[in-house]
């Protein structure tokens, strides 16, 4: 079996090629050939020598999955189904806004929270992305870019829950970050999370700059055990508290995101409990109007709607946005695109 170059630490990488019998820079130029050069095969990689290159081939894979669809939408948001060397499948995003060039990346095959509203989660989880399959993403979707242009933001708000694949999740990103990755601020990524309060912490622990975004979704526990099934063991109180400890280790102020759900989370006393209880506290809501997912029995509020919610919110001091929809016409929300693939018939209203 090849190995997936970029599932391996770089010491372990140019360990290899120096028991090939050449010098150790050449897993360095291998590397950057992949990064900085937009290599995706060993071949064309002309100051690596022909010998090593050969070797290369034999016992590597610059990108381990398949790119198994990829669509276009009018606004030009890019999507790629990837397909695993174990055939499985993951869903990653390419999005062009004036000087922004975003990609969104998945996490996990699947999500184990179960989040009613959301299409990832409807069969459960079924395993965690390798950190080379989560630098493919970030790679593959940028190589999608024209030679001039450069990533300038990541978030991770693609299937799967982040937190739950920490360690791998970090080692992509601290990679992605790196001089010898793409260089990428670590301000510039978000990392979104259903909330988690242990692991939250121990990613304040870690001391890194990434944003934090909450998925808060409901400003009681009765509403937020509805449709966060997860919160009955977490529960509302410690998730917020957890986003106050990484907002005083961090410095980085927290984001709240909550999907607006016609007549079920956008009335007026649900903007004014999300008020009382983030008011106090130096947290940013961005406000996410419905994607709707055949089958699932949720609407998108009416622009009037998500405008009288917002104003509402920030009438009573609190910070709000309304995130743009983009890319609706490609199943761009999390886990839709890999739904309607495999599922056409549950998923065909979606289309
Ligand atoms: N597990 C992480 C990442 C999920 S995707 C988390 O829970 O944050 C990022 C955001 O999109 C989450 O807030 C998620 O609840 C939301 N989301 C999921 N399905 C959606 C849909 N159909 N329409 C709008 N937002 C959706």
């Amino acid at each position: 079996m090849k190995r997936p170059l970029l599932n391996a630490n770089p010491e372990d990488f140019t360990a290899w090629v120096v028991e090939q019998g050449h010098p150790a820079y050449h897993a360095r130029q291998v590397l950057r050939w992949v990064f900085e050069r937009r290599a995706e095969q060993f071949d064309g990689m002309s100051d690596v020598p022909k010998g090593l290159r050969e070797r290369l081939e034999a016992e590597w894979l610059v990108f381990e999955t398949r790119v198994s669809y990829r669509h276009i939408a009018p606004d030009g948001t890019d999507k790629l189904l990837l397909e695993c060397a174990d055939g499985r499948k993951v869903e990653c995003v390419l999005m062009a806004e004036e000087e922004r060039r975003t990609i969104c990346i998945s996490t996990q095959v699947g999500c184990g929270m179960g989040c009613v509203f959301c299409a990832s989660g409807l069969k459960g989880v079924e395993r965690n992305l390798t950190r080379g399959e989560l630098l493919e993403q970030v790679l593959r979707l940028r190589n999608l870019l024209p030679p001039h242009e450069r990533l300038t933001n990541v978030v991770i708000m693609g299937m799967g829950e982040s937190l739950a694949n920490l360690d791998n999740l970090i080692a992509a990103l601290d990679r992605t970050c790196s001089p010898e990755g793409l260089g990428l601020g670590q301000r510039r990524v978000t990392i979104s999370t259903v909330g988690l309060p242990d692991k939250m912490r121990k990613l304040a622990e870690l001391d890194r700059q990434y944003h934090l975004a909450v998925s808060l979704h409901a400003p009681t526990e009765a509403l937020r055990n509805e449709l966060v099934p997860i919160n009955e063991k977490v529960g509302l109180s410690a998730v917020v508290e957890a986003a106050d400890a990484y907002f005083q280790k961090t410095g980085r102020q927290v984001t709240f995101e909550y999907v607006l759900l016609r007549e079920v989370n956008d009335r007026h006393e649900d903007a004014l409990a999300l008020s009382n209880l983030l008011a106090a506290r130096k947290a940013h809501v961005n406000l996410i109007p419905y994607n709707p997912v055949a089958g699932v029995p949720f609407e998108r509020p009416s622009p009037l709607a998500v405008r009288r919610f917002a104003e509402t919110v920030r009438s009573r001091g609190v910070s709000v946005s309304v995130r743009k929809t983009k890319g609706r016409e490609i199943d761009a929300a999390c886990g839709q695109l890999r739904r309607r693939l495999e599922e056409p018939a549950a998923a065909r209203s979606t289309v």
